[in-house]
């Protein structure tokens, strides 16, 4: 702006320069914004203009150049939009699409623009792209094929035809009533013939055309089919509404990095995006893009500030306790679960907060490091809550944990749906006096009941079947330290993405190198798989079959698996095969599991075994109709067998039809 003030200094200084200079109109236009239309009618003729007149004009440029627009406060962009600023019609538009206040619908960019400026010839337009084109009517004719009315125009040198299907003549009469008009549609050729299928008809002076015409996403209400009307009336209402208050929208980058991206400042790209006189207007986007990215890491670091700021749990020298719980386990650590745990000894003793991410595939041997953490805090006198998604889950880990912390003579509590009213009560009771250090359990934990004295570590396992409500309800408990355990492979941006807030430690390696080898058959080579199966229940392990929920009803599921269940009992009359559906109650799929953990050979299985049962000596693994799971499903499911390191076996079957289709 500083620039163009000056550039017009100079010209006014010197009639010699002034009176030589030629596209300076042309320049002063494209470098300054907002201009009143008469001015732009006179820069754009300005070469052909007497010098007083040029003089004259030069004059009224740098005047309006001196008016600064003042900054507005964002307030004023947060009032709500009136009736005085728009139509009834056009508020209600505006408010079905959620756009209650000025400053949403500045922020409701549009998702497409058609260049509707209208080219005279046909050869300024790019076939393939949709063009306007304003055209003379030459002949109609009728004709057979996809489309029955052929309309052919011209633009005074070339010919295109219009293509349309119509059910009976009457849509045509238009074209006989306007003789000139512009067509709005996709420039196509065929041979050396152009045509446009179904384009739009505008009349030559009509205000939809002629400008670029921004194009907004106008979903709205539920079931309503968006129409060319609405869709015009929410371009007219967002239109009215940015012309009025676009000016003087406090920026919110600082100059520095408007100047360092060369960005045009937000008033300028809310105006230019909504009322574009380019169809470049990739800056402009790419402006807002960097201000929202920027805005969110932003939020991130006062969220995290927030959090790290608060006084943490005290944590004494955890080192000692590193070297006891080392000492006490009946495997050795891989070299990952050290370092996890080195990372999260380091948290504990910074004396803030710890927000850590604890991510391994599955069998990578997670629950002993948070075992490893929840010691470390009951040991300094602490209570940690242990929270796990499902009931069977919990009871796994209620045993591991009561295991792998007797020798530290660690109090354990199970807290699920099924506890019974009195075991639920002595629970309540001992958590709130402090006496009992390890609470394991299902969402029952963050029931308002459950009152922690001194909640110290908060441990959650498989974090994606949780909402970030729950997490969140459960750290206003208190200020613990946070793990979150997670066997989806996320990259670190992506973490940093959905949990914002969490550190990283990583479980790279398995305790045991597993060895799961996959076989891929056909429904009809169901023999193969049975052959498979046999092979390894005779190497002393079990496995599972697993179908995915095909039915949409609930019922003609369990009678498929009970269907499938009595197949592979007969198959194995020898085995011991059991079945888990998804209409069990909990406590009944619990036990099931936990006879086929025992005794079991074979367990069908409709709905997905549970992410991080840990089944000792499972060994195969069917999947049927092994086509309907997702990639990362199957992965869980194949971290299911071969944990114990000896080889086994991932058997997925689809039907023929899967042959070479896409799926
Ligand atoms: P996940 O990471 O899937 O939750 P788990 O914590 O359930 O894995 O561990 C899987 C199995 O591996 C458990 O039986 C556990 O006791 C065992 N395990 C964990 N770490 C080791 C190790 N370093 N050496 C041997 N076995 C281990
Ligand atoms: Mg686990």
């Amino acid at each position: 702006m500083a620039y163009l003030k000056s550039l017009i200094e100079g010209f006014l200084n010197s009639q010699v320069k002034l009176s030589r200079a030629k596209g300076l109109g042309q320049f002063i236009l494209k470098n300054s914004q907002s201009l009143p239309n008469s001015l732009k009618e006179d820069l754009k003729r300005f070469d052909l203009l007497p010098l007083n007149k040029k003089r004259a004009i030069l004059k009224e440029v740098l005047k309006l150049l001196d008016q600064k627009v003042e900054e507005k406060n964002l307030k004023d962009f947060l009032r709500p939009i009136e009736e005085e600023d728009l139509t009834k019609a056009e508020v209600k538009v505006l408010k079905d699409l959620g756009i209650y206040r000025v400053l949403d619908a500045l922020y409701y960019f549009p998702t497409k623009y058609e260049d509707r400026r209208v080219l005279n010839s046909i050869k300024l337009a790019k076939v393939g792209e949709k063009v306007a084109l304003l055209l003379r009517l030459k002949s109609i004719e009728k004709v057979e094929g996809d489309y029955n009315y052929e309309v052919i125009c011209t633009d005074g040198r070339n010919f295109i035809s219009l293509m349309y299907k119509y059910k009976d003549f009457r849509a045509m009469l238009r074209f006989k009533q306007l003789k000139e008009f512009v067509a709005f549609g996709k420039l196509k050729v065929y041979g050396d013939r152009y045509y446009m299928v179904h384009p739009k008809i505008f009349k030559k002076d009509s205000p939809q055309i002629n400008k670029i015409v921004p194009l907004y996403n106008v979903r709205g209400v539920e079931g309503q089919v968006p129409s060319e009307l609405k869709q015009r009336r929410i371009r007219e209402a967002i239109g009215k509404l940015v012309g009025k208050y676009w000016q003087g929208f406090p920026e919110t980058l600082p100059g520095w990095i408007l100047e360092k991206y060369q960005f045009p400042k937000a008033s300028e790209a809310f105006r230019m995006l909504h009322k574009p006189t380019t169809m470049d207007l990739k800056i402009y986007q790419k402006r807002f893009i960097y201000e929202d990215l920027l805005l969110f890491s932003l939020a991130l670091l006062i969220r995290r500030e927030n959090i790290s700021s608060r006084p943490a749990p005290k944590v004494e020298s955890c080192k000692k306790i590193y070297r006891d719980f080392v000492r006490a386990l009946p495997f050795s650590l891989t070299h990952s679960q050290r370092r996890a745990m080195e990372e999260i000894i380091k948290d504990l003793e910074k004396g803030k907060v710890m927000m850590r991410l604890l991510q391994g595939d599955v069998g990578s041997g997670k629950t002993v490091v948070a075992l490893f953490a929840s010691l470390c805090l009951i040991r300094s006198g602490y209570q940690v809550a242990f929270m796990v998604p499902t009931e069977i889950l919990a009871h796994q880990h209620f045993k591991t944990a009561k295991e792998i912390l007797k020798p530290f003579g660690v109090e354990v509590a199970l807290l699920t749906g099924s506890t019974s009213t009195l075991e639920r009560m002595k629970i309540y009771r001992l958590c709130k006096s402090g006496h009992l250090k390890l609470l394991i359990g299902t969402h029952s934990l963050i029931e308002e009941k459950v009152k922690f004295k001194n909640l110290g570590l908060v441990v959650i396992d498989e974090q994606h079947r949780f909402g970030v409500l729950q997490r969140k309800s459960l750290i206003e408990k208190g200020f613990p330290h946070l793990l979150v355990m997670s066997a989806t492979p996320i990259p670190r941006t992506l973490a940093l993405a959905l949990y914002g807030d969490l550190e990283v430690s990583q479980l790279r390696e398995l305790p045991f190198k597993r060895k799961v080898k996959s076989f891929l058959f056909y429904e009809d080579e169901f023999d193969k798989v049975i052959e498979l199966v046999r092979e390894k229940l005779k190497e002393g392990g079990k496995g599972f079959v697993v179908y995915p929920l095909i039915e949409e009803s609930e019922r003609l599921n369990l009678r498929s698996a009970i269907y499938e269940y009595n197949k592979w009992k007969e198959i194995f009359k020898d085995k011991k095969v059991l079945l888990l559906h998804g209409r069990m109650k909990e406590s009944q799929k619990r036990e099931v599991l936990e006879e086929f953990i025992r005794e079991g050979h074979i367990l069908v299985s409709t709905s997905v075994i549970e992410v991080g049962l840990d089944v000792p000596r499972a060994n195969f693994m069917v999947v049927e109709s092994a086509q309907r799971f997702g990639l990362s499903q199957l992965h869980q499911l194949r971290g299911r067998v071969g944990r114990g390191g000896e080889e086994a076996y991932c058997i997925l079957v689809v039907p023929r039809e899967v042959e070479g289709s896409e799926e």
